[in-house]
């Protein structure tokens, strides 16, 4: 690499992370343009006018890199961070049930727990010789019929917002526990919780400022003259290698790192044969709801992270106790807790026309599931929709990346990040901001992205999160 330059679409974790890399390997050639006023992306946070603060949507670290975890220590400190153990726990037939929930299907009502044991049972008889084609048939062919009806399937819809015939099976890899049943049957008769957590669960979050005050860190300690904040990118010359801003400034690039959604881009860029191809990609929007309280958690939530509700006496698909990520989290912990719902809208799914009354929705299906006792004691309610929340990972997704990204790349542009690169497997902060880190190091020293193309190696580690010495 000569003195290009290079300019980054975003200041999410993809885009940052590239930022930083190419400060680190002391190139200074590039400029990074963000349309949101701060820094963060889908990781950013917000503290809202009554000093409650809210993710966007229930983020925690969990990290399968080194450089993940360094940088993390350097960007807050190491005591600028919580350590708490992922206690979390599925919601259904008036009960909790720990997660993983097919290990610990003990807890449920004899009828539901017989029907779940005689789908694993006829499983291990029958065993399996056909490939599943979509994943409504993995989940069948990995959990058998009961835990199929009774979890997976409609927690999955509730998540994904898409009939589960049209997602894949490649994605899957570490997201899925199956199931030993052995393992199922020694918890039932040693009556035994099987859960996820203990001293190698462990996830961190932010003393202060709530994830996305991580990301505000990070453009912090690059050069603010390489930063613009509050301006998009409104069109992409790819001949001329131009780019147009939503304030009328033209911007020269040699390579264009783009981290927005990879759809939205080849419209910019007018590239109506790539544009045609990428509108087969599905996405959810994700609607965040963050619910101020007043007193503290009852009981069966002190210890709480999050929770899965698979039923349809609520809306959403997961809340989380924020309170208990950070005390910060709210004006005072003496005083209040927080919750945060997410509920996912598609095509497939839709949600309440007004905000008011999807609000109301989120609300009764907490008194359902007895989140909250009294609508009384809520003093704050705050919400937000992410039109791109999830990218769902149809059967046709890898085809569509496979051909779509190289030929970007022919155009000198590079799509990467949660929605450049639309891979769910590797879309948390810690694969986005690798991605940006590998997507430099590819650049000045040809070194292959790894993770882009090759989640199943880099998912393969898992590192616990601990506070450095
Ligand atoms: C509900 C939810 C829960 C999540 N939970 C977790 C979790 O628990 N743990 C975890 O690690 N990760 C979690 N994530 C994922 C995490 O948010 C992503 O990993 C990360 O934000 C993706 O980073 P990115 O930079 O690729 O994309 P983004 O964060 O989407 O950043 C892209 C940036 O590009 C900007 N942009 C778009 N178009 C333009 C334009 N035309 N001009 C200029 N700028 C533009 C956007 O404003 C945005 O800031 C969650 C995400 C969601 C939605």
């Amino acid at each position: 690499m000569g003195r290009e330059h290079i300019v980054i679409i975003g200041a999410g974790p993809t885009g940052l992370g590239a930022a930083w890399r190419l400060q680190e390997r002391g190139y200074d050639n590039w400029l990074l343009i963000e349309q949101a006023e701060c820094a963060g992306g889908l990781a950013a946070s917000v503290r809202d006018e009554k000093g409650f603060t809210w993710d966007l949507g229930g983020h925690v670290q969990f990290s399968h890199y080194e450089y993940f975890d360094n940088l993390m220590d350097e960007l807050l400190g190491p005591d600028g961070w919580l350590y708490h153990e992922r206690e979390s726990w599925v919601w259904l037939r008036q009960r909790f049930v720990p997660y993983p929930f097919q290990l610990n299907i003990r807890r449920l009502p004899r009828e539901d727990l017989k029907e779940c044991l005689r789908g694993l049972v006829r499983l291990y008889k029958e065993g399996n010789s056909h490939k599943p084609a979509n994943f409504a048939e993995w989940i069948d062919a990995t959990f058998g019929e009961g835990i199929a009806r009774v979890f997976m399937r409609p927690y999955n819809f509730k998540v994904w917002a898409y009939p589960l015939e049209m997602l894949g099976t490649t994605w899957v890899g570490e997201r899925v526990a199956v199931v030993d049943l052995e393992r199922v049957l020694c918890n039932l008769v040693d009556e035994r919780d099987d859960v996820s957590w203990g001293p190698n669960n462990t996830f961190r979050f932010p003393k202060f400022g709530g994830t996305g005050a991580v990301w505000r860190a990070c453009a912090s300690r690059l050069p603010a003259d390489k930063q613009r904040y509050g301006v998009a990118v409104a069109s992409v010359d790819p001949a001329k290698r131009a780019l147009i801003l939503s304030d009328g400034t033209h911007v020269r690039y040699d390579y264009l790192l783009s981290t927005m959604p990879v759809n939205e881009l080849t419209r910019l860029a007018r590239l109506s044969e790539l544009a045609e191809i990428t509108q087969k990609l599905c996405y959810s929007s994700t609607h965040v709801f963050g619910v101020g309280l007043r007193g503290n958690p009852p009981d069966h939530l002190r210890t709480k992270c999050w929770m899965y509700f698979p039923e349809d006496d609520n809306p959403f698909y997961r809340v989380t106790v924020f309170s208990n990520y950070s005390p910060h989290n709210v004006p005072d912990i003496r005083c209040y807790w927080s919750l945060m719902a997410e509920v996912s809208e598609s095509p497939f799914k839709q949600v309440p026309e007004t905000i008011d009354a999807r609000i109301e929705e989120v609300i009764q299906g907490m008194l359902a599931t007895r989140l909250i006792s009294s609508r009384d004691d809520i003093v704050d309610i705050w919400y937000r929709r992410l039109e791109y929340g999830y990218p769902t990972p149809t059967s046709e997704r890898d085809s569509i990346i496979y051909e779509v990204l190289p030929r970007l790349e022919d155009l000198g542009i590079f799509s990467r990040g949660r929605f450049g690169a639309w891979r769910y497997e590797v879309s948390n902060q810690d694969h986005s901001l690798m991605q940006g880190v590998e997507w430099v190091d590819r650049l000045l020293d040809g070194t292959e992205e790894l993770t882009l193309w090759h989640p199943e190696i880099v998912n393969r580690t898992h590192r616990p999160a601990q506070k450095s010495a």
